[in-house]
């Protein structure tokens, strides 16, 4: 095994090759660019190299900058993830000729399958089945166009370099060929910078399922069973899971078999998938499956087939890539249980699933699994970390493992209920809709399911009246609303004080909602909400959904969606509600990192008090007005947003 490794890759995936690395026993070194100074894969890595500004293609596709990183640190093999390099052939070379380890197939396994149309062309050669259409060379319009016609329409143009659903067009009629494929080749050169397309048939009901498999460097290769990925929004996955569902023993094995022919025709290392697109139009039939293409890389949906055949498929590649033989033979792999995935992305599902970006003020995830499920949360990022511009808006996997499908995606759903992040638009509420949908949970998949239900599956129901009071509550600054905060302590607490009564101003939507909240001396509280919202007494209350307060705004969370409010910026709050009750609180979660004052002193408007630590950035809280301190919060304390770091003595009468 090796004693040190390189991951040449970012987010939840650099986070979960460092996991199993250690696990095997073997240092780790991270790689990280401007933007991921502090994230949570440099931090969880033994060491850590800068590599250069944000920009991926000034950091995460320097093979140069990275190999530089490798040898200056004693790693001896690189390991890429998914994306960046990790399915470039020349990057592979240039590991090799420093004497390192690429931590994955030979550079010839991938520029077999590099390309769509080779790729078919070697696989039709091996005796696979390949989805029929044209993958040639020639490309002129006229050719192409004839082709479509013989292959018979609907047909799909493809990007033979293509990726992550780019360059991809379905053309239903001849008239529209030309402007299609104008279409798939610009986005293609755009993307891939080679604008060669295939032309395939368009499956029927097509289901996506693909098969992993495994090979090593003494001519081994087995599979581990497939995977269902045919919940797809344009051409990308969504939810994944293994096994798929209706799967026939005579499909899983021609199909196996068919992946395990495809891994050995290229003497394939390491992780591998084979992508199969299958016609469902008449249930799963064995004779109706094709190849699609091969992704030699470990994939992102990965941990499903972990969950099921208990692999950790990591391990296998760094054990493969350190020379060692495949850890188990065929028919010591055994398939047991139903596992799914869910993909928790910033974006925005109603807006044509827009990437969205922001801070995660706040992140949680189930902190414990579903009754009768495991659960594995993949991450790379952590309460506080942004969600930039730079890179892939991935925010979390979720996966879920129990014994049956059933069980299974009724533990997902859970989860997803369980998951709360605010600070961005993210797609959970989208996921569980999907989850609960009727077809999904019937198993009756195809790729366009998403796209027939796409209306409903975006629609997001209105806050309901608690949702609007405990955004009110948490609006008003009444006191630390935070996650784990009881609102009828802190309340009871702020009452000591007065009484408080304020009107809140909240913005849902298009919608301005007004509340009163009042605490009343025995500690308990009323929200009135203004017409045509009811007023949510005190007992109502008890069961309030939770929330979470960042700056500007509040989420409540209920169910799978998080319903996000805009309130008045919490600064611009905390100096008038300082002024009306005559204590300072604190704008936002943080660290009372400094305490210039002490009860007792006389302080004058403007004097510096404190200072908060607060998203890595320090904030000063000054007096509001002079006045006479009696009390203030201890240098060193965690506090959430609304706790009262300074009260002024009642000097005014
Ligand atoms: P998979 O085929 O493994 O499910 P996808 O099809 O979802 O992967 O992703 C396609 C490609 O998108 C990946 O191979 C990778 O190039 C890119 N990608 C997705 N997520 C990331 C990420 N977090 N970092 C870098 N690249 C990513
Ligand atoms: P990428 O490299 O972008 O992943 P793929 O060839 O794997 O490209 O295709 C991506 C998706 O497009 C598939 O998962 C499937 O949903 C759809 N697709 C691809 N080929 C066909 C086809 N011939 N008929 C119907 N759908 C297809
Ligand atoms: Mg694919």
């Amino acid at each position: 095994m090796f004693g040190k490794i390189l991951i040449a890759n970012r987010g939840e995936i650099a986070c979960r090759v460092i996991r199993t690395a250690r696990k095997l026993g073997a240092r780790t070194v991270a790689v990280y660019s401007d933007a991921d100074a502090r994230a949570l894969h440099v931090e969880m890595a033994d060491e850590a190299v800068h590599i250069g500004p944000s920009p991926v293609g000034d950091s995460y596709l320097r093979g140069d900058r990275i190999i530089a990183a490798a040898l200056a640190t004693g790693a001896e093999a690189i390991h890429p993830g998914y994306g960046f390099l990790s399915e470039n052939p020349d990057f592979v070379d240039q590991v090799t000729a420093a004497g390192l380890i690429f931590i994955g197939p030979s550079a010839a396994s991938i520029r077999a399958m590099g390309l769509k149309d080779a790729a078919k062309r070697l696989m039709e050669k091996a005796g696979v089945p390949v989805v029929p259409g044209y993958h040639g060379e020639a490309q002129e319009i006229v050719l192409l166009a004839s082709k479509a016609r013989e292959i018979g329409y609907p047909v799909l143009i493809k990007a033979r370099a293509g990726g992550g659903g780019k360059g991809m067009r379905r053309v239903e009629h001849p008239d529209d060929f030309s402007e299609a494929l104008s279409g798939a080749r610009r986005e293609a050169k755009a993307a891939f910078g080679d604008d060669r397309v295939l032309v395939e048939k368009y499956v029927d009901k097509p289901r996506h399922i693909e098969v992993q498999v495994f090979g090593d460097n003494f001519g081994n290769a087995v599979h581990l069973f497939e995977r269902d990925c045919s919940a797809q929004r344009r051409h990308q996955k969504v939810i994944e899971e293994a096994p798929a569902p209706g799967m026939t023993p005579a499909l899983r094995k021609a199909m196996t078999e068919a992946a395990v022919k495809a891994a050995k025709a290229i003497s394939y290392s390491g992780a591998g998938t084979i992508e199969f697109i299958v016609d469902a139009s008449e249930g799963l039939k064995a004779d109706r499956f094709w190849f699609m293409e091969m992704n030699t890389r470990l994939q992102v949906e990965h941990p499903v087939t972990e969950m099921v055949t208990g692999v950790d498929l990591v391990e296998w590649q760094l054990r493969v890539a350190a020379g060692e033989k495949l850890p188990k033979t065929q028919n010591e792999i055994a398939l047991a249980g139903h596992a799914f995935e869910a993909r928790i992305y910033a974006e925005d599902a109603a807006k044509g699933f827009l990437p969205a970006t922001g801070t995660l003020y706040h992140l949680r995830f189930p902190d414990a699994p579903p009754e009768g499920a495991a659960m594995r949360i993949e991450t790379g990022v952590r309460s506080g970390d942004a969600i930039s511009p730079f890179y892939d808006p991935m925010i979390a996997k979720l996966v879920v493992h129990a014994k049956d499908r059933t069980t299974a995606l009724g533990a997902l759903r859970e989860a997803l209920a369980r998951t709360e992040v605010a600070g961005s638009t993210v797609n959970t509420a989208f996921l569980a809709a999907l989850a609960a949908d009727a077809d999904f949970a019937a198993g009756d998949i195809d790729t366009g399911l998403i796209g027939r239900h796409q209306d409903a599956l975006v629609a997001v129901p209105a806050p309901s009246d608690e949702a609007i009071a405990a955004a009110a509550l948490a609006a008003a600054d009444a006191g630390a609303l935070g996650p784990a905060a009881d609102p009828w302590s802190s309340f009871a607490g702020y009452a000591h004080f007065h009484t408080l009564a304020r009107r809140t101003r909240l913005r849902y939507g298009e919608e301005n909602i007004l509340a009163r909240v009042s605490a009343r001396p025995d500690g308990r509280f009323q929200v009135a909400l203004e017409a045509p919202h009811d007023a949510i007494n005190a007992h109502d209350l008890r069961n309030m959904p939770r929330s979470a307060r960042w700056p500007g705004h509040v989420t409540v969370f209920e169910g799978a969606i998080g319903y996000t409010f805009t309130v008045p910026d919490p600064l611009a709050k905390a100096d008038e509600a300082a002024a009306a009750s005559d204590s300072l609180r604190a704008p936002m979660p943080g660290l009372v990192k400094l305490v210039r004052a002490a009860a007792g002193d006389a302080v004058i408007k403007g004097q510096p008090l404190l200072i908060l630590e607060a998203m890595k950035m320090e904030h000063t809280i000054a007096a509001p007005h002079e006045g006479v301190i009696a009390e203030i919060a201890a240098e060193g304390a965690q506090v959430s947003d609304g706790t009262v770091l300074v009260r002024f003595e009642d000097t005014r009468g």
